[in-house]
């Protein structure tokens, strides 16, 4: 099968380069590079390129002749959208309305959307299910869901993937995140552990959970990646229209997140309790028995412990040869 994969030098996008890669489809990946690297690209061939490109497009769509495309290219930082939420609207709408217009003249009907958990906004309840309701507080979560909206005003086959809490990397250590300013706990924590960073901070310890920090569903990278193939296959069947939360249904506190990174990588490290951090929901686990029974979604790594381990392994790598 002959999949493009826009975004696919980033960090979610080259996991799902190098699992397609693995099984033997042929790869088209189209990136910017703004955030995404060449190296993370495993399989396949790389047009450096952007999305507000039309006539690129039309170059790559001829050439390549794709079957279906999966959508990963997308700006992804919360605080950064709350401050410049024309360039969200431009680089994740307008872009996508870009490729979408491409997909309709050469009549690709095969579409997989990267969404994510932002479109639900502060949950009333938990675990969220995909018809829940959807109140994004951030221009991110906005973006993402006006495509989610505009997806289903189009007459191409699609699914959208709500993506909770990513993190971990290759067990190989060959690829992961790689940012300088990272802002996840899972980065912070293990870049903390290994003395990148002065102190954890813990944003707000006064929510309603048992601890009172934030609860989160963290989903390995790895995971995540397959999710993706199986709704490319389950599009591939003739499958309809679908939305998946892509999450294991179980979550994990800031301050359970922090002691396990203290135990696997063996180090303990000055925790500091902060202020809430704004736009924060206090709990966002997701409802995953759509994507286990409708995809046969069946996760590998639902393990703290290795998410972590492989999180460690790989911000190791990326400080002593500086691949950020
Ligand atoms: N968090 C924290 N300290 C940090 C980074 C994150 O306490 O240095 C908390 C954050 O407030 C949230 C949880 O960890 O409750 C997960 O945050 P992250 O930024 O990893 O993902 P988000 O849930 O915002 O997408």
């Amino acid at each position: 099968m002959k999949v493009l994969v826009t975004g696919g030098a980033g960090y979610i996008g080259s996991f799902i380069v190098k699992v397609l890669g693995e099984r033997g489809d042929d790869v088209l990946v189209y990136d910017n590079l703004s955030t995404g690297h060449r190296w993370a690209v495993l399989y396949g061939k790389l047009v450096e390129g952007d999305l507000n490109n039309s006539k690129t497009l039309e170059n790559i769509f001829s050439y390549f002749k794709p079957d279906a495309v999966i959508h990963m290219a997308a700006s992804v930082v919360v605080p950064e959208s709350v401050k410049y939420p024309l360039k969200y609207y431009r680089n994740n709408v307008i872009n996508s309305i870009n490729l979408l217009e491409t997909c309709e003249r050469f009549n690709v009907k095969k579409f997989i959307f990267s969404s994510s958990a932002a479109v639900y906004g502060i949950p009333h309840t938990n675990p969220v299910k995909e018809d829940m309701p959807l109140n994004p507080i951030n221009p991110y979560g906005s973006t993402k869901l006006v495509v989610e909206k505009l997806l289903q005003d189009l007459p191409i086959q699609h699914v959208c993937l709500r993506y909770f809490n990513v993190a971990g990397a290759d067990e190989k250590c060959r690829i992961g995140q790689a940012v300088k300013d990272a802002t996840h706990l899972i980065t912070r924590c293990v870049r903390t552990a290994l003395g990148k960073c002065r102190c954890l901070e813990i944003y707000g310890s006064d929510y309603d959970t048992d601890d009172g920090t934030c609860i989160r569903d963290y989903i390995h990278v790895e995971d995540l990646a397959q999710a993706h193939i199986l709704a490319l296959d389950y599009l591939m069947d003739g499958g309809k229209s679908s939305i998946f939360n892509c999450g294991y249904g179980h979550g994990y506190s800031v301050l359970e997140v922090v002691n396990k990174t203290k135990e696997v990588m063996n180090i303990d490290f000055p925790v500091r309790f902060k202020g809430r951090r704004e736009g924060d929901p206090p709990v966002l686990i997701a409802d995953s028995e759509k994507i286990r029974k409708m995809l046969n979604f069946k996760p590998r790594y639902d393990d703290l412990e290795f998410i972590i381990r492989t999180a460690g392994n790989w911000e190791k790598r990326v400080w002593e040869e500086n691949l950020f």
